[in-house]
């Protein structure tokens, strides 16, 4: 079978990172910027950046519908600005989100003096590398919600159907695992 073909959103951020983290856990990373690159990809990543910025973008290119659309179909992983974009709830201040995912999410919540850091956390028992860059906290998780990884008592990654958000940078770390779980989760709604 094909690889999964996995589109990055590349309006602002650190989309080439998710690019190339992509293409070592397996799949065919892509560039979108419009609805119509949507209709060619199995799964989507909303990057890191700036969340004000990217919905403003998202918003002057028209592209709130078809990517609230392309979510009720196919996966979406949102890693911290990304992961913003894809809560239900946005606070810190308010704004408006995709709300794919059941969860409240409080935008620059560490704080100034510590707004990035490089923690230790841990996945399915496994010790990993999280990369916060003024990270938000997410502060409610709903029912069909499944916390993967906590930091300091707060979820960091979580997988609410077939859907993901970390609020850290795992196309920082160096490793590849969490895009390969993403990877598979997309080949598997693919199939
Ligand atoms: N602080 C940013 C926001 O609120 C997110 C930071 C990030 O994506 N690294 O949008």
């Amino acid at each position: 079978m094909a690889k999964p073909k996995i589109g990055v959103l590349a309006l602002q951020g650190d989309f080439e990172a998710h690019r190339d983290a992509l293409k070592r856990a397996g799949a065919e990373g892509v560039e979108v910027r419009s609805a119509s690159d949507l209709e060619l990809i199995d799964g989507l990543i909303i990057p890191g950046g700036e969340s004000t910025t990217m919905l403003k973008l998202i918003e002057e290119e028209e592209l709130l519908p078809a990517l609230k659309d392309f979510g009720a179909r196919k996966p979406v992983f949102g890693t911290c600005a990304g992961a913003i974009l894809l809560a239900s709830e946005v606070v810190n201040p308010q704004q408006r989100s995709l709300g794919l995912m059941d969860m409240s999410i409080e935008r620059n919540a560490y704080g100034r003096q510590i707004d990035s850091r490089i923690a230790p956390i841990e996945i399915d028992g496994e010790p990993a590398e999280a990369v916060f860059i003024r990270a938000p906290v997410i502060s409610r998780v709903g029912p069909g919600g499944k916390i993967l990884a906590s930091y300091q008592g707060n979820p960091v990654l979580v997988e609410e159907g077939r859907h993901l958000a970390a609020t850290f940078h795992p196309e920082l770390s160096g490793s590849e695992r969490i895009h390969k779980h993403f990877v598979r989760k997309v080949a598997g709604e693919r199939n």
